[in-house]
């Protein structure tokens, strides 16, 4: 796909629409000089370069990379228009294509009859299920594994609600035994439960909570903004060494989020939650003076907490689930590859001297550190902190990004190393892109060579 094409193609379309209304003169006080324009374009694209080459395949850090070019030509053509799918009379098409894609979600989860909505992010996607779920179990809590991402505590604060954690075992996942504990309380109305932890991949047995949760009568969320599309590798046998069951289990799931700006090869802006139970819809219920007047439809803004949201995110999700679906076949080759990608470094790391991997993949994210001696927390966090900034400079850098590992969870994974400090920084790349599995080796051996001067 060639992109400057296709934005000449997009605008065009655009034009030859707008043209087929009355003409008419823009008002001068937006005119803009096209010589003025030149010369501030260029300051921009140069102060833009202030980035970190999310693109290539050496950045190998945070969750970060561009979107497919088929999304932005989407976001592109219909943000020329502006349609807010806040309601149906904001952009008729763009809420019809939320619809769609919203129901190509919940087929690859397995819903059947479901209600949802695309958001602005995951975040707002994870408040809206914890909104929900409050109101189902008022007066009862929230539990979440202590490793899943920051936003469960936050919003349960936001939603004057009690929030939980509970202990990771020695793989990042959550503990059922003290997960058990803290159900036998009565305290808590539902617990999240994570496919995908932001830090280390880490996959929460969720085929394992849902009886446990039918057992106390809590509600279960599953919280797979980052994880979700790893669905589609849960196949017959479980591809590339990936357990099937959490992923077939969000099927019975009470909710669940994903972010297709992670993994769904979207720009910004583009979160998704969907509820399995359509009637939850009443608790969204309000009236608006100023819009939903052209249908007795059910409008999208009727059961979104957010007003506003861009028509453009569910039409670049659209265009790009035209073309790379959400199938085994479609999208699920791209997180195939990423998930070979991190297999096959995690492999190297093992058969390394310089460098230890932290605890084995489950998804593409993988989380290593440089073998220091003596094995100290505080070695190991000053050498990840070292290659992590000698890494980006030079001739071939390479970028990975760190994380934060307290001394517990170190001890259960690595029980020789001395636990000089209350944690350590170690290295973790993830590898969303494709592209990442042919450049492992790569990787590694920069990787290595940085670690071999610590
Ligand atoms: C990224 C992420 C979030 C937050 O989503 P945003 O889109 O960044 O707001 C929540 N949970 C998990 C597991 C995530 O990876």
């Amino acid at each position: 796909m060639d992109l400057q094409h296709w934005l000449g193609r997009a605008t065009q379309a655009i034009q030859d629409w707008t043209d087929t209304f009355d003409p008419y003169r823009p008002h001068p006080s937006l005119r803009v000089d096209d010589d003025r324009f030149a010369s501030v374009f260029a300051g921009f694209t140069e102060r833009l370069k202030d980035n970190y080459p999310f693109f290539h395949p050496h950045y190998a850090g945070q969750m970060l990379k561009p979107p497919h070019p088929a999304a932005v030509v989407g976001y592109l053509t219909a943000m020329l228009i502006n349609p807010n799918n806040h309601a149906l009379d904001g952009g008729p098409a763009t809420a019809a294509m939320e619809r769609e894609v919203v129901a190509q979600l919940a087929a690859m989860f397995g819903y059947g009859t479901h209600l949802g909505h695309l958001t602005t992010s995951g975040t707002i996607a994870n408040l809206e299920a914890l909104f929900v779920a409050r109101q189902l179990h008022p007066g009862r809590g929230i539990a979440h594994s202590a490793d899943a991402h920051y936003t469960h505590g936050r919003m349960c604060h936001v939603l004057g609600v009690a929030s939980h954690p509970v202990r990771t075992d020695g793989q990042g996942r959550m503990d059922l035994e003290v997960l058990q504990d803290v159900l036998r309380t009565g305290q808590v109305g539902t617990v999240v439960v994570t496919t995908g932890t932001t830090g280390l991949g880490a996959v929460d047995p969720v085929h394992d909570v849902l009886p446990l949760a039918e057992r106390y009568g809590v509600r279960v969320h599953v919280d797979a903004a980052y994880g979700g599309f790893f669905t589609l590798l849960a196949g017959a046998g479980g591809i590339e060494g990936l357990q099937p069951e959490p992923w077939r289990a969000i099927a019975r799931a009470d909710s669940v989020v994903v972010d297709p700006h992670k993994h769904g090869l979207q720009p910004y802006g583009c979160g998704a939650v969907l509820f399995r139970d359509p009637e939850v819809g009443r608790f969204y219920l309000h009236d608006s003076p100023y819009t939903y007047f052209t249908s007795a439809e059910l409008h999208l803004g009727e059961i979104s907490l957010e007003c506003s949201r861009a028509g453009a995110s569910a039409a670049a999700l659209w265009l790009t689930f035209q073309l790379l679906p959400p199938t085994p076949d479609g999208l699920g080759r791209v997180l195939a590859a990423g998930r070979r990608a991190a297999l096959k470094w995690a492999d190297l790391i093992e058969a390394s001297d310089l460098l230890e991997l932290y605890q084995q993949p489950q998804l593409d994210i993988v989380t290593y550190f440089p073998a220091v001696d003596p094995a100290t927390l505080g070695g190991i966090d000053a050498a990840s902190a070292r290659i992590l900034a000698d890494g980006m400079t030079g001739s071939d850098p390479v970028f990975v990004s760190t994380l934060k590992a307290g001394r517990e969870a170190f001890a259960a994974r690595h029980p020789k190393i001395t636990a000089n400090a209350d944690g350590a920084r170690i290295l973790r790349s993830v590898l969303m892109k494709p592209e990442s599995e042919l450049h492992v080796e790569h990787l590694h051996n920069r990787v290595e060579e940085l670690a071999r001067t610590c």
